[in-house]
């Protein structure tokens, strides 16, 4: 079963294999990645026009739909980084989709801009008004775009073939004293694996050519503390693993994972509602620790 396989410089054991990859747990990058990395030519042309017409068709529609519960979580994101670089400032999202994180920001009293590959995300942007840049934050974009005092990469590091290379590129557009705040899927955890081995589902998150990299807090802070940022603060989003061992497995009832989201937001809702987000945030300190989240959220400093 422990196979290790060598792809290019990147070497290690075999965890699972899908459709022609390898996801392998990488000896040289430090976490899970697949193996062969698709190349940036083919990811550029499935972001830009694919991802979210052909993938995520319904995804403005489930997010206006959810645009409380977004504007709660987005409020409370920024409340958190606001805590950790002590007073607001500029921001970039990276990978800022269809918007509602950089509209939250600019209400808040942030100067916010975004980067975004996808055509139609851009379109709806600029239809409300945001500050958005239209492509892939690369070289090129990073020398051009200016300074900022966070950098924010929602669900973007695991779709990256080299995500060192866009942290070194945060880097260079930060300003000192600069907070990136990272979050991506918290995979191959503890609650995944009981219900791939004991109730016998498939590794669903291993999802190729779109998810390259596996991350948990572990592999996260180990990355960015080898590209000299300091780990500040961490946090996560609800566990939703826990609604299959409640029965609920909305792995292939799309009907069934719009349920279970809104019993989720019911709960986040219902705490922010009342004035009791720190009982949701105890609540949820308990669940990092213990290693469970659907997103690991890692907030860290730019050394200078
Ligand atoms: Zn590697
Ligand atoms: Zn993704």
């Amino acid at each position: 079963m422990s196979d290790r396989k060598c792809w290019v410089d990147h070497s290690g054991i075999v965890l699972d294999s899908i459709d022609g990859f390898d996801v392998i747990h990488c000896e040289s990058c430090g976490f899970k990645h697949i193996i062969p990395i698709p190349d940036e030519e083919e990811l550029e042309r499935i972001y830009k026009h694919e991802y979210h017409v052909k993938d995520k068709p319904l995804m403005l529609q489930h997010q206006l739909e959810d645009a409380d519960w977004h504007e709660a979580t987005n409020k409370a994101r920024l409340e958190s980084i606001e805590k950790q670089l002590k007073r607001k400032g500029t921001i970039l999202d990276i990978g800022s989709g269809n918007g509602f994180f950089l509209k939250q920001a600019v209400e808040m009293g942030w100067q916010a801009k975004g980067v975004e590959p996808s055509d139609k995300a851009v379109e709806y942007c600029k239809s409300i008004d945001l500050d958005v840049v239209h492509g892939v934050f690369d070289q090129q974009c990073a020398d051009s775009i200016g300074k900022f005092d966070v950098i924010h990469l929602w669900e973007v590091l695991e779709h990256l073939p080299d995500p060192a290379g866009m942290l070194n590129l945060c880097r260079q557009v930060l300003n000192p004293g600069g907070l990136i705040v990272i979050g991506v899927p918290n995979d191959y955890n503890k609650l995944q694996k009981i219900i791939t081995s004991d109730l016998d589902e498939k590794p669903w998150w291993v999802a190729p050519p779109h998810h390259i990299n596996f991350f948990n807090r572990n592999s996260l802070e180990k990355l960015v503390r080898r590209l000299d940022f300091e780990p500040l603060h961490y946090e996560i989003t609800f566990p939703l693993e826990l609604f299959l061992l409640m029965g609920k497995n909305y792995l292939h009832d799309p009907q069934l994972g719009r349920e279970c989201h809104a019993m989720r937001k019911e709960l986040e809702l219902n705490l922010t509602r009342t004035g009791n987000r720190e009982v949701l945030d105890k609540l949820y300190n308990c669940f990092a620790e213990a290693g469970f989240g659907r997103h690991a959220v890692l907030m860290a400093g730019k050394k200078d």
